[in-house]
């Protein structure tokens, strides 16, 4: 385990923090208010409460998978361009 190992763990573990705290809206059925909470919470949930109408609120999660694949596959992405622009092509 050198310095090396570890700052790729780092790194990994930010993006995963990252993914985690993104926020993805979820609509009440009932009155279609748009409810911000984050993938972690989302994760974590199979159901909750509407701050609007006070509705129970199923969590799709079959819906909700997707969008958290969406959203990682668009961080990841996003991710491993930064990456390459900070990485001297020289230096391989
Ligand atoms: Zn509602």
């Amino acid at each position: 385990m050198g310095p090396v190992s570890r700052s790729n763990n780092e790194r990994t573990k930010d993006l995963t923090e990252v993914i985690a705290s993104h926020e993805v809206e979820i609509v009440c059925t009932q009155c279609q208010a748009r409810i911000p909470k984050s993938i972690a919470f989302l994760k974590a949930t199979r159901e909750m409460r509407c701050p609007v109408c006070s509705a129970a609120v199923l969590l799709d999660v079959s819906s909700i998978q997707g969008e958290v694949r969406r959203v990682e596959k668009s961080l990841r992405a996003l991710h491993s361009q930064l990456s390459s622009t900070m990485r001297d092509p020289k230096s391989n």
